[in-house]
């Protein structure tokens, strides 16, 4: 049966089941990079790909990816790369001969499918950011958006929206909340910003402000612990 890398996603990140800090606490040590396969038609999205790299270096915070080399996506890893922090790529094995993905930087983890590939790249990263990317970035930002509605991470998520690509994908957003599919709250389950620096300031912030949270929600659940609110054995939805 095919495994669910949600379940599996939740449990080993949530759980304690994997290192570091990427278990939704603590400082920002790695964050999870989607980004175009292609460099874009305008020079400033390869410019905020590199400026990305850069700032990720000078914060120390290591790179995980989809490891392909071209495009956005070979901007950003090698500026990391250069700049002397760990790269993590994850590729499917249907996409890792050369012509394909290029040559990869840093440590390559080869996983099954595209499915196993997005759960193995949360699970290493603290946060993530989408660049300006095609299909297969939006549909990875859009899947760590849901996977964030539904509690299945607390990790923030951050778009970079160079020269306002995604103005559209925005409006889109606000037209889900005006005609009720998608929740107020929910609509800034993401951070905005325009230049990375301002960006990774905003989810360092997010990051904490999610800490306090969850510090919140555990001593509410000590104080109902000892009212015997957990004798009554009911599941609570705790953010991972
Ligand atoms: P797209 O935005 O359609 O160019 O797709 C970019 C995203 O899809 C990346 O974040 C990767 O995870 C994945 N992807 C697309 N093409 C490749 C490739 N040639 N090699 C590795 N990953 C790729």
């Amino acid at each position: 049966m095919e495994e669910n890398n949600e379940e599996k996603f939740a449990a080993e990140s949530g759980g304690g089941g994997d290192s570091g800090s990427a278990s939704g606490r603590g400082p920002v040590q790695a964050i999870c990079v989607f980004c175009g396969s292609r460099p874009g038609n305008r020079p400033s999205f390869s410019a905020a790909a590199l400026d990305l790299g850069k700032q990720l270096v000078e914060r120390q915070i290591n790179l995980v990816y989809g490891g392909g080399s071209g495009g956005l996506m070979g901007l950003v890893s090698k500026a990391v790369y250069d700049g002397g922090r760990h790269v993590l790529g994850v590729i499917p094995s249907a996409l890792l001969p050369e012509e394909v993905s290029g040559e990869t930087l840093g440590e390559v983890k080869v996983v099954r499918d595209m499915h196993e590939r997005k759960s193995e790249m949360a699970k290493h990263a603290d946060a993530f950011i989408a660049l300006p990317g095609g299909y297969g970035t939006i549909e990875e930002l859009l899947e760590i958006i849901a996977w964030a509605q539904l509690g299945i991470h607390n990790k923030p998520v951050g778009l970079l929206n160079v020269d306002g690509y995604y103005n559209s994908l925005l409006s889109l957003f606000d037209k889900g909340v005006e005609e009720g599919f998608i929740d107020t709250k929910a609509r800034n389950i993401f951070v905005l910003a325009d230049t990375a620096a301002e960006l990774l300031n905003k989810l360092t912030e997010a990051r904490l402000a999610s800490e306090d949270d969850d510090a919140d929600t555990a001593a509410g659940e000590e104080e109902e612990d000892q009212k015997g609110g957990a004798a009554a054995g009911v599941k609570r939805k705790r953010s991972q």
